[in-house]
C-alpha cells in the first residue's frame, strides 16, 4: 500500500522549532535568556522564538571553539578520519533533506521545490566536495639550495567567525563551513536574524555525524549585537563574511579596532548582462536571463539585474523577458509547483517597492509587474517586474534591489556596452551573449567582474571560485581557492650540513 501523501502545509504545522543556541555541541538558552520572534514571510506567522545572542554568548562560543582548536580534537585527527566525518555530515544532511528544506522555506519564503533541489542538495554537495579534498591536498617543497630543505605547508588559521545573510542561509553556511572544517578550524557561525533555523539544525546534525563538540557553534542574533561581538572578538582569527557592502565595510573596521583578524568579504552586486545582435538565439538569452533574475525572488547577490541589449534586438528581448512573468507569478512557497515565493520580510518588501517607484519616477518604462501580490495571505510578495528604457544613472540601474526587478538598458556599440557594464561600484558577475568567439573572449576579458558567464547564466558549480572585484568584496568562496581564507601558509627552512 502506498504511504499516505502528507502535504508540506501539514508537515509545517507539525514542526517544532528549537531556537536555542548551539555551543559545545549542546543546545542552550542565551545567557540573558532573551529571545526574538522568528516570523515566516509566507503569511507573517510566528514560527517560534530564537535565542538572541549577545556578547556573553558569543564569548562562550568563541571559548568553546578555541578550546576545541587548542586541544586538536579535530585538527589533530588524521585527514582520512576528518574526511569520513565530513562525508557522514553530508549524508546526514541529505537524510534530513525534507526537514531542512521545510525550515528554509518557512524561514525565508523560497519555494519548497527550490529548497529541496537546490539549497539542501547543493549544501550537502559542498560539504562532501571539501570532505573529499581533505586527504588530497599536498604541501610544497620549495626549490632551495642543497644546503636546505624548504617546506611550505598550510595550517588552519584557528577560530573562524562566519557571518552570513538570509538569501541562501544553508548554502552560504555550507560555503563557509566546508573549507573551514576541512582545513581543521573551529567555527562560530552567526546566521542572519531573518533566517536562523537551518543553521541551528545543521550544527546538531554535524555533532550526530561525529564532529567533536565545540568545533561548530551557532549564535543566532542581531548584526549589531551578536555579529559585532563576533567580528570584534580578540580570539577570532578570521572572519568569513557574506552580506551587504555596507556591513562589509564594518567588518574591516571591526578588524582594525580589534586584533587585525583576517577579513574576507563576499558582498553585493549589480551584475551586467551584455546581449549582442550577433547572438542568434535571442529567445534563449531572454528566457535564461529572466529565469535567473526571478529565481529566489530576485534575492541573489549575482542576479542578472542590469541587462544591456543591442538596440536592434532590444524590443524582442524585452517582449520575451516580459512574457516569462506569468510563469513566475508568486505562489504559495509550500506548494511544490511554485516557482517564485515570498520576499524575506516587510522591510525588504518596502525596499523593493521603493525601487520600483523610483524606476517609474525617474522615467523608466514598467513593461510588466510592479505591484505587490498575495496580500490576502498576510505575507510579502512582489510580482516579477521588467523595466525597459532604463538609463545607467537611474537608481534601478545602479543599486542592488534584491527583488524580482529586471532593468533593460540599450546600447549601440561594443565599446558603449563595455563602458556601461563597468560603470558600477560592483564587480561580482557579468554575462556575455555573442556567437562571435572573438567578441565573447574580448568582452569577457574587459569586464571587471569575478565571474563572466558566456552564452549562459549561473550554470557554474562548486569547482570554480565565487567572489567579486571592486566593492563586491575580496577573497573567494567555492573551489580549492576558498582554503586561502581559512589557512595560514607556513615556511619551514631546514639547514642540511654537508657530510
Ligand atoms: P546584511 O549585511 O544586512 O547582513 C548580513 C549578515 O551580517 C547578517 O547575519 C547580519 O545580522 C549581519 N550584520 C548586519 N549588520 C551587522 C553589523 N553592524 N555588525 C556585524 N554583523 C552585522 O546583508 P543581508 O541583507 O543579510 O544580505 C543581503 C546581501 O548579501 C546582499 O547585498 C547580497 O548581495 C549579499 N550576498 C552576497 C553574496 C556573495 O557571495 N557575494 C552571497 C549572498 C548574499
Amino acid at each position: 500500500m502506498d504511504a499516505p501523501v502528507i502535504s508540506w502545509r501539514e508537515r509545517a504545522s507539525a514542526l517544532r522549532i528549537d531556537g536555542r543556541l548551539v555551543i559545545d555541541g549542546q543546545r542552550r538558552d542565551s545567557v540573558a535568556g532573551e529571545v526574538f520572534d522568528c516570523v515566516s514571510p509566507i503569511d507573517a506567522r510566528v514560527l517560534g522564538t530564537v535565542a538572541r545572542a549577545r556578547a556573553a554568548d558569543v564569548d562562550a562560543a568563541v571559548r568553546s571553539a578555541r578550546a576545541a582548536f587548542d586541544d586538536a580534537r579535530w585538527a589533530g585527527q588524521p585527514p582520512a578520519a576528518r574526511k569520513k566525518v565530513l562525508l557522514r555530515f553530508a549524508e546526514k544532511m541529505l537524510a534530513a533533506r525534507d526537514e531542512l528544506a521545510l525550515l528554509e522555506t518557512l524561514d525565508v519564503g523560497k519555494p519548497i521545490g527550490d529548497s529541496l533541489s537546490v539549497d539542501v542538495l547543493s549544501s550537502a554537495r559542498t560539504i562532501a566536495w571539501y570532505a573529499e579534498a581533505v586527504d588530497k591536498i599536498y604541501g610544497e617543497v620549495a626549490p632551495a639550495p642543497l644546503s636546505a630543505l624548504a617546506l611550505v605547508t598550510r595550517e588552519p588559521v584557528g577560530v573562524v567567525g562566519a557571518i552570513v545573510p538570509w538569501n541562501y542561509p544553508l548554502l552560504m553556511t555550507a560555503w563557509k563551513l566546508g573549507p573551514a572544517l576541512a582545513a581543521g578550524n573551529s567555527v562560530v557561525l552567526k546566521p542572519s536574524e531573518k533566517s536562523p533555523l537551518t543553521a541551528l539544525r545543521l550544527a546538531e546534525i554535524a555533532v550526530e555525524a561525529g564532529l567533536p563538540p565545540g568545533v561548530f557553534n551557532v549564535v543566532p542574533g542581531y548584526g549589531t549585537e551578536a555579529g559585532e561581538a563576533l567580528a570584534l572578538h580578540m580570539d577570532v582569527d578570521a572572519i568569513g563574511f557574506t552580506g551587504s557592502t555596507r556591513t562589509g565595510r564594518r567588518m574591516l573596521e571591526y578588524a582594525g579596532r580589534s586584533n587585525l583578524k583576517r577579513v574576507f568579504n563576499e558582498l553585493g552586486g549589480k551584475s551586467a548582462v551584455l546581449v549582442f545582435d550577433d547572438f542568434a538565439d535571442i529567445e534563449r538569452a531572454a528566457k535564461t536571463v529572466a529565469a535567473s533574475m526571478f529565481y529566489n525572488q530576485g534575492e541573489s547577490c549575482n542576479a542578472p539585474s542590469r541587462v544591456l541589449v543591442h538596440e536592434s534586438v532590444a524590443d524582442r528581448f524585452v517582449e520575451i523577458a516580459a512574457g516569462c512573468a506569468p510563469s513566475h507569478q508568486p505562489g504559495d512557497p509550500l506548494d511544490a509547483g511554485t516557482r517564485m515565493g515570498a520576499i524575506v520580510d516587510e522591510t525588504q518588501l518596502k525596499t523593493v517597492m521603493g525601487y520600483i517607484e523610483a524606476g517609474v519616477a525617474e522615467g523608466a518604462r514598467c513593461v510588466t509587474g510592479g505591484r505587490r501580490a498575495r496580500e490576502e495571505t498576510g505575507g510579502w510578495y512582489v510580482e516579477p517586474t521588467v523595466f525597459d528604457r532604463v538609463g545607467n544613472g537611474m537608481r534601478i540601474a545602479r543599486q542592488e534591489i534584491f527583488g524580482p526587478v529586471l532593468s533593460v538598458l540599450r546600447f549601440r556599440t561594443e565599446e558603449e556596452a563595455l563602458r556601461l557594464a563597468n560603470d558600477s561600484v560592483y564587480g561580482l558577475q557579468a554575462s556575455v551573449w555573442s556567437d562571435s568567439l572573438n567578441r565573447a573572449h574580448r568582452v569577457a576579458r574587459a569586464l571587471r567582474a569575478g565571474t563572466v558567464h558566456v552564452n549562459q547564466y549561473d550554470e557554474d558549480d562548486i569547482t570554480v571560485p565565487f567572489g567579486g572585484y571592486k566593492q563586491s568584496g575580496n577573497g573567494r568562496d567555492k573551489s580549492l581557492h576558498a582554503f586561502d581564507k581559512v589557512t595560514e601558509l607556513k615556511t619551514t627552512w631546514i639547514r642540511i650540513d654537508p657530510a
